[in-house]
């Protein structure tokens, strides 16, 4: 058995916790509620706990060199305390990775969630081999990430990688930012759900509305059935949805000239609906000529695209997140070990 270390994913109801090898493959993984309402102690006590049980079942044939921990939220990784959380109530300023390293007694790293699964996509998803990728994660809002190398680009105040927050119409939707018109309010997963319901409101979309009543939780997943059946309203939708992502990417291909662009979220799952579009957009727009890699995987080095920036989708799913944070103290090691 290989060296290894620990990835945690927490998030609002669920706590995912994987032992994953210095090479990058899952040993064993866990799956626990979060309990988050419990408070930071709960969590952290049955997180250290069943970290503790994978780490003396794999420590025998190899060392445990450290865990690392992805958040939902703001996240003050110099202090390794939650700054803030909307779904995580109680942990701000709970000095959370003092209290993880007391109890599991190796270095430990916290991050945001998303800039977890921006490393992880970077280390064994669609950007192994690129020096330069940009994540945008499609959910509630769009979370984001720069990865330079293998480490993330933050900013002067840590904002970097705020893709969600790119303005893309001028006097748009009010966004809980405190802007307006920002690209998560026209290209998030929550967004395409807003419009396929104000389309069923305006009285419109006949077909929409009758699988809203037979299923009142509308999910994405609905709207791209009835794409791909050829119903029109769900088409446009996804086709403005696909438009409005390509503007934010054209934006980001001609300032930011990454060699990747990487689209996370459950929503890529509908690729084919809205894809088209978003690239024709981008078409239009970009200094760069993009185009998808000629791989499935997306791999520059599969012998796809070569010379130009890449546009292509997750590959991790939601596993991202618990490869990047076991990257973490791998990384660390490594930069320990450098010589001066
Ligand atoms: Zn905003």
């Amino acid at each position: 058995m290989p060296d290894f270390s620990i990835g945690v994913d927490l998030g609002g109801t669920n706590l995912r916790i994987a032992a994953v090898s210095r090479e990058g493959k899952f040993l064993e993984r866990i799956d626990l509620e979060a309990k988050a309402v419990r408070g930071p102690d709960h969590v952290i006590n049955d997180m250290c706990a069943a970290v503790l049980r994978l780490t003396e079942k794999h420590r025998g044939d190899g060392q445990f060199l450290g865990a690392g921990m992805g958040i939902p939220g703001l996240v003050d990784i110099e202090s390794g305390t939650v700054r803030k959380s909307a779904n995580l109530p109680g942990w701000s300023n709970y000095p959370v990775r003092a209290e993880i390293e007391k109890r599991l007694g190796v270095p430990v790293f916290i991050d945001n969630d998303g800039k977890c699964a921006a490393l992880g996509e970077k280390w064994m998803g669609a950007g192994r081999g690129v020096a330069t990728m940009g994540m945008l994660t499609l959910g509630t809002g769009i979370g984001g990430a720069i990865v330079l190398g293998d480490e993330i680009f933050r900013g002067t105040n840590e904002m970097a990688g705020e893709f969600g927050h790119v303005p893309i119409e001028r006097d748009g939707l009010p966004c809980g930012c405190g802007g307006y018109g920002c690209s998560e309010k026209y290209a998030s997963a929550s967004a395409l759900i807003r419009v396929a319901h104000e389309a069923i409101a305006s009285g419109r979309a006949p077909a929409l509305a009758q699988a809203a009543s037979a299923n009142p939780e509308l999910k994405a997943k609905v709207v791209y059935d009835l794409a791909m059946q050829g119903d029109e309203v769900s088409r446009n939708i996804f086709h403005k949805f696909g438009k409005d992502l390509g503007f934010l990417l054209a934006g980001l291909l001609n300032s930011l000239d990454l060699d990747m662009y990487v689209i996370g979220g459950g929503v890529v799952s509908a690729w084919d609906a809205f894809a088209p579009s978003m690239f024709a957009e981008i078409r239009a727009r970009a200094l760069i000529y993009v185009t998808k890699p000629k791989t499935q995987e997306g791999n520059v080095a599969d012998g796809g695209a070569q010379d130009v920036s890449v546009v292509t989708k997750a590959l991790l799913g939601s596993d991202a997140g618990l490869y990047g944070a076991a990257r973490a103290p791998l990384m660390s090691e490594k930069k320990m070990g450098e010589k001066p």
